[in-house]
This record gives C-alpha cells, sequence and structure tokens, in this order.
C-alpha cells in the first residue's frame, strides 16, 4: 500500500527521551506534555517560549491527561494518580493491578465525557499475550475493566460525534472500532477497521483523530506517523520521521494545526544509535488539517 502524500516531520524539540509516549495538548496552558515511560519523567514544553521543565515521578509513567480543576491525572505502575505539576505532589487515586506486579500502564487518553482510560502491558513484552488490560478511571475514582487479555495496550481516539471509539492493541496489527455510548462508557460490537501490514510498516502505536474523523497512527520500527481512514482502511498520508521509533502524535498549537510526534530511543543497538541520534526527540508536521482539542479528565 502506498500513501499519495509523502510529508516530512521536523524537529521541535531535541530530547533523549527512553521512551518518549502519550503527547497531550494542555489547551488552557498552551503547552505540549508528554511522558517518558522508561526515564521515569513528565515532560512540560511551551513551543512558542521554548521553554521546557521534567518532573521526575520516580517510577513507570504510562500516559496522562489534563484535569479539569487543575493539574494532571497519571497512570503510573503504581496506579491512577493526580499529579501538581507546580509542586511535584503526587496523590495516589486507585491501583487496577496491584494483584499484577508484572504489568505496568501504557497508552492512555480522556473519553468524551472526561473519563481517563488507560490500558496495561507485562513488563516482559515479549511474553505478555494476553497479559494485559484496558481500564477506564470515572470522575468518581471508580476503575472498570474494558477489554481484558490484551497484548500491549496502544493508542486509542473517540470520533466527533462521540459514538466510535477506536482501539489498538499493537501486536495485533490492527486498529478496532467499538460503539461508544458517552451517557454510561459502555463499548460494544468490535470490528477491524484498519489492517498494517507487519514488517512493512512497523508496530501501530499512538493515534490522534483530526477534523475529517481520520487516523494518524505512528508506526513503532516504521519510521513514519500515517494517516488512515477507518471508513474504508486505506492509507492516506505518510509522514517521515527521522528514527524509526515514532511512539504517537497529537495536533495542538494555536490552530490545532501543527501534529506534534514523540519517539523512543530504548532497546536501539548502539548502530541505531549512532545513524539516528534525535531519537527521543520531538518532532513536528503541518499536514494541512487540523485536530480535535483534547478533552480533560472530569475527576
Ligand atoms: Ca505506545
Amino acid at each position: 500500500m502506498k500513501a499519495e502524500t509523502i510529508l516530512t516531520a521536523e524537529l521541535e524539540y531535541e530530547s533523549q527521551s527512553l521512551l518518549g509516549e502519550g503527547p497531550v495538548w494542555d489547551a488552557r496552558a498552551r503547552r505540549l506534555i508528554w511522558v517518558d515511560i522508561e526515564g521515569f519523567a513528565v515532560h512540560l514544553y511551551d513551543p512558542v517560549a521554548r521553554d521546557h521543565g521534567a518532573i521526575n515521578v520516580g517510577q513507570f509513567v504510562g500516559s496522562l491527561a489534563v484535569r479539569k480543576s487543575g493539574g494532571l491525572v497519571l497512570a503510573l505502575k503504581s496506579g491512577f494518580a493526580t499529579l501538581d505539576p507546580e509542586t511535584g505532589e503526587i496523590t495516589p487515586i486507585a491501583d487496577a493491578e496491584s494483584h499484577l506486579p508484572d504489568n505496568r500502564f501504557n497508552d492512555g487518553k480522556c473519553d468524551p465525557a472526561g473519563r481517563f482510560w488507560a490500558g496495561t502491558l507485562a513488563l516482559d513484552e515479549d511474553n505478555g499475550a494476553g497479559k494485559g488490560n484496558l481500564y477506564c478511571l470515572g470522575a468518581d475514582h471508580r476503575v472498570e475493566l474494558k477489554i481484558p487479555g490484551v497484548w500491549i495496550s496502544n493508542g486509542l481516539a473517540w470520533t466527533e460525534d462521540e459514538r466510535t471509539m477506536y482501539y489498538i492493541d499493537s501486536p495485533a496489527q490492527k486498529v478496532v472500532a467499538y460503539d461508544y455510548d458517552k451517557a454510561s462508557g459502555e463499548i460494544a460490537n468490535p470490528r477491524t477497521v484498519i489492517t498494517v501490514p507487519a514488517s512493512e510498516m512497523g508496530y501501530p502505536d499512538g493515534m490522534t483523530i483530526d477534523e475529517e474523523g481520520m487516523l494518524w497512527i505512528a508506526h513503532w520500527d516504521g519510521g513514519h506517523v500515517c494517516r488512515w481512514n477507518p471508513r474504508t482502511g486505506e492509507e492516506m498520508a505518510e509522514i517521515k520521521v527521522p528514527v524509526s521509533r515514532p511512539t504517537s502524535c497529537v495536533f495542538g498549537g494555536e490552530d490545532f494545526g501543527t501534529l506534534y510526534i514523540t519517539s523512543a530511543r530504548t532497546r536501539l543497538s548502539a548502530e541505531k544509535l549512532a545513524a539516528e541520534p534525535l531519537a527521543g526527540s520531538v518532532f513536528k508536521c503541518r499536514p494541512g488539517v487540523r485536530g480535535l482539542p483534547m478533552r480533560e479528565f472530569a475527576g
């Protein structure tokens, strides 16, 4: 499959993030926030002032979201927690997997009702088939198991009409759509809408959705972010990234027209790292389409 439109991403912020992931555009503070899962860090970056800061959270941090009431919600190794980025104070909310010490949280995002969804994987990823789970943290701080038995829980997105959820379990090489009920948070009727050819394109990782309902998916070990049409399953555009492991992306900036892309340097060989010294950095591209504002956590 060949995309018709080929674009190129440029460097936005040079970082040595081991596993840069989960970018969030904080529209109120006009800043990009991302996690370094294996570097135990939350990064905060103002792309206009070029002002960067990082908070060490002392453990794996899989993903985060902005809270409506202020601060951030995190999916930590020890479970869901809030973080006050001014003081660095972490307050635990709930630990969904206290019985699974060999798992950690991975990608997460808020749904249209302001619930925070985040999934897990086994620390021993290669032997982790079926060991991960997708959870949903409600505004009332109760945790619900949504999809059990996944492998590497990754990208999430909801359509603008708030009726469909998209989900990626990376080793399955596909995007699955679910009917989504905003009032109850229930999902139903899973069906495959995109299949990513293995080996050619790497693994589908994090994703975001644009104003036309198309999905932008980072291809781990593919060296690109691709725009996919979930209605036809076709690849529409490709952004070349100067690193092999882009991990996720989000639209931000004043007009939501800049796609920010995170990346990883973890487990790359010395030869690979020499060939891609920017691995772990944040890249950007203006593909000519806008994203949607991210939902905030209501709890
Ligand atoms: Ca990921």
